[in-house]
Formats: structure tokens, C-alpha cells, sequence
């Protein structure tokens, strides 16, 4: 009866438990909600600000498809200046969220049957805009002691006549994982060699720890042709409720998600825009940009040292984001009350039940053996909610 692509469709996992955990909050029960990546910071006063003054000014109406010129030209400045990547305003289209660049760029290339290598593993989107662009997910397993990266040769494995995109998320949701100079430089020229087109969602690209973001369409212009460079203003400008979001790319590619953008959601909020715009503007004469970045990092590696210190999990240190990915495999086939864990769902039941602690599933990700946490929640939360899930290592039998 209903559109079999549609229907096969998952809803976000991310977004459904955290739905689930304000709900049991609402309740009256005392959850510990380290689900959802989305940081617990107000967006900052000059760009609250900044959307007044965009409402004050008219900026209220449908503005061209592809964005309003003013944040279009500020993306470009961003993009040489934080990027080293050399754009004009053509090349830009701002969206609802980096959710929507994604979904464009993903349905503006596949074709019935083509195939999408994801490394997993991977933001918990990108399989379901694939089923419902036509495509099919190839996935490239990873694992904790290659830092959950792909190189060149996994790559190869998975290359076929059909192969047609490449989605690489760095710095990755859920491992923290983030790619350097070198490791990108190979995947590049991988990716050009072998005409595949690159989806580089670089979301976190301003969340990296003790490393330096790189931009893969910055190292050669035959790999800037090739990519499509994602980002947006959620995870950096405490934005998430706001919806911008925004891709860089050959005008060829921009075009075509121009006019599939045109008749889904038109331009972005116009308000969002003027927001997004003056976020960009005057951020060098605001410093909470930097103290929010220190103060995930000051979680992250008490986080870190908490679980190193006081359990046998094992975890691979992220890097970049603000996520942490615990292996569980110890924990699987063992049993708490009764209950017999096996699987990352049964123990995520189990530690929301049990222990009041929501986290997600890792095979939402792809990967069972794991489950996600977000530090992008009070550090006395973070460290609460991490002695409980020791307690349940502690506990099961
Ligand atoms: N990519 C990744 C890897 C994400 O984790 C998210 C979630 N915020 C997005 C894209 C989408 O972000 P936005 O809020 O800009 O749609
Ligand atoms: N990307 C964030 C997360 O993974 C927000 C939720 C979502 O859009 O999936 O938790």
C-alpha cells in the first residue's frame, strides 16, 4: 500500500531514545540522558541577537533556493579561512540542517542500484537516505585497534562497477575518530582514481582534542572537484534547533540539489540565515566558541580517565566529537535480574530500566559490540551516569 522504500525506513535511533528519555524525565524519573549529540550550551547571545535583528530587518520571507548572499559569502571566508578551501558563493547551498545537505547530495547522484561504501562505524542517517535515495549500502567494517579508520586496501575490497559514493564522516559520530593529512591524502586519490564521489560530513570539524581538523577537498584540486564538503551550525554554534546547515561543491552538483532542494523545503529559514550569518560575521569578537571546545575536552578526558580507572571496558580515545563508543562485547551473553544481555539493545534496556541511564544502542551504528555516549551533557551527569554503567560491568554474570 505505502512506498516500499519508505516503509522499510528506520526512524532515527538517536533521536527516538532521546525522545523516549525527556519523556521518562517528564515523568518524574530521574534519567541520566546520554543519548542525543547536542550540545547543552545556549546558542550564543550575539547570534540570538543576530536573529532579531534579521526579523527587525525583513528577513522574514523565502529567500533564493541556494541561501541569502550575506551568509553565503561569510561560508565562502569560513571555508579559505578554517578549511583551506578556496570556494565562491556558487558553489555554496545552505539547507535545513547538514541532515539535508546529506539527503541532497545522497539522492542527487544515486541511481536505482548504485552503491554507497560507508565505513562503519557510522552516523546512524546515512544507511536510511540511502534505501530511500534507490541505493545500496556497502559497508566497511573497522575496528578499535585501526582507530576505526578505512584505509586504501579495505576500499579496494569493496569496489565495484556500481560504486558511485564514498561517505567519510571526520571526525566520526560515534567513535571520535579523526583522519590526518596523510591517511586523507591516499582516500582522495583513492576516491579520484576510482570516479567516486566523496560526502564529507565535517559536522564536528571544530570538535577536535590535541589534533588539527583537516578538509579533505583541501589537498588537491582533483579532489576538490570530486567532494562534497558538508558542515552546518548545530555542533558548533549550539544550533541544533535552528536548522542550518550548509555544502560546498562543484557548481555542476550544486545546481542539481539546488533544484531538488526547491521543491522539498525551498531555502532554509530565513531568520536561521540571518543567524547563521552573523554567527559567522562576528565570531572572532566572541571567545565562547573556544571555551565551549575546552570544556568538552575537559569532559572528554575525565570521562576517558573515569572509565580507564575504574572498569575493564575498553574504549578507543576519541579524538574528535563529543562522543565516547564503550565495547560491551565482555558484557554480552551475561545476565543482570534475570535478563540475559545479548545484544547492545538488550543492555541499553537494561541500563535505562535498571540503572536510569539512557545511551544508544551501538548497532545503530552498526556495531553491536558497542554502545554510544554523549559528553555533550553536564560533567557531574557524565561521570554519574559512566559508574553506572560500570555497575551493570560489575554486576552481570
Ligand atoms: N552528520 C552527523 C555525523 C551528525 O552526527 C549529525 C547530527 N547532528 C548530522 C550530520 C546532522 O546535523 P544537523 O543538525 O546539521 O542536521
Ligand atoms: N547527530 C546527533 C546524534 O547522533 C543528533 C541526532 C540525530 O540527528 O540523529 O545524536
Amino acid at each position: 500500500m505505502y512506498n516500499i522504500k519508505a516503509a522499510e525506513v528506520k526512524p532515527s535511533i538517536t533521536l527516538e531514545l532521546s525522545a523516549k528519555a525527556k519523556k521518562l524525565k517528564s515523568d518524574g524519573k530521574q534519567i541520566i540522558n546520554l543519548t542525543v549529540g547536542e550540545p547543552n550550551f545556549n546558542t550564543p547571545d550575539y547570534i540570538v541577537k543576530g536573529a532579531l535583528e534579521g526579523i527587525e530587518k525583513g528577513f522574514t520571507k523565502y529567500t533564493q533556493t541556494s541561501g541569502i548572499i550575506e551568509l553565503k559569502e561569510e561560508i565562502v571566508k569560513k571555508l579559505k579561512s578554517f578549511n583551506n578551501i578556496k570556494y565562491n558563493s556558487s558553489n555554496i547551498l545552505v539547507s535545513t540542517g547538514a541532515k539535508q545537505c546529506l539527503f541532497n547530495a545522497i539522492f542527487s547522484i544515486i541511481n536505482d542500484g548504485d552503491e554507497v561504501i560507508i565505513p562503519s562505524p557510522y552516523w546512524v542517517s546515512y544507511t536510511e537516505m540511502v534505501r530511500l535515495s534507490g541505493g545500496k549500502s556497502v559497508i566497511v567494517d573497522t575496528s578499535k585497534e585501526n582507530e576505526f579508520k578505512i584505509d586504501v586496501k579495505s576500499l579496494d575490497e569493496k569496489l565495484t562497477n556500481k560504486t558511485k559514493i564514498l561517505i567519510l564522516n571526520n571526525p566520526n559520530n560515534p567513535t571520535g575518530s579523526v583522519y590526518n593529512e596523510s591517511e586523507l591524502k591516499e582516500i582522495g586519490n583513492w576516491a579520484v582514481k576510482n570516479n567516486v564521489i566523496i560526502i564529507a560530513d565535517e559536522i564536528y570539524e571544530r570538535l577536535t582534542y590535541d589534533t588539527k581538523h583537516v578538509s579533505i577537498a583541501s589537498l588537491s584540486e582533483e579532489i576538490k572537484n570530486n567532494t562534497i564538503t558538508i558542515s552546518g551550525f548545530s555542533k558548533t554554534y549550539s544550533m541544533t534547533g535552528w536548522r542550518l546547515g550548509y555544502c560546498a561543491a562543484h557548481e555542476d552538483i550544486i545546481k542539481i540539489m539546488n533544484a531538488v532542494q526547491s521543491h522539498t523545503t525551498a531555502c532554509a529559514n530565513s531568520i536561521a540565515q540571518y543567524a547563521g550569518y552573523v554567527a559567522l560575521r562576528d565570531e572572532s569578537k566572541y571567545n565562547g566558541i573556544t571555551n565551549m571546545i575546552d570544556e568538552f575536552n575537559n569532559r572528554r578526558k575525565k570521562a576517558i580517565d573515569y572509565i580507564s580507572k575504574n572498569s575493564n571496558l575498553t574504549i578507543n580515545s576519541p579524538k574528535g566529537a563529543f562522543y565516547i563508543f564503550i565495547d560491551i562485547e565482555s558484557l554480552i551473553g551475561k545476565s543482570f535480574n534475570g535478563k540475559i544481555l545479548n545484544s547492545s539493545i538488550d543492555i541499553s534496556e537494561v541500563l535505562l530500566d535498571e540503572f536510569n541511564i539512557a545511551v544508544v544502542p551501538g548497532i545503530g551504528f552498526g556495531n553491536d559490540d558497542y554502545i554510544r555516549i554523549s559528553y555533550a551533557a553536564d560533567e557531574e551527569l557524565i561521570i554519574e551516569g559512566i559508574k553506572r554503567i560500570i555497575e551493570l560491568e560489575k554486576l552481570a554474570k
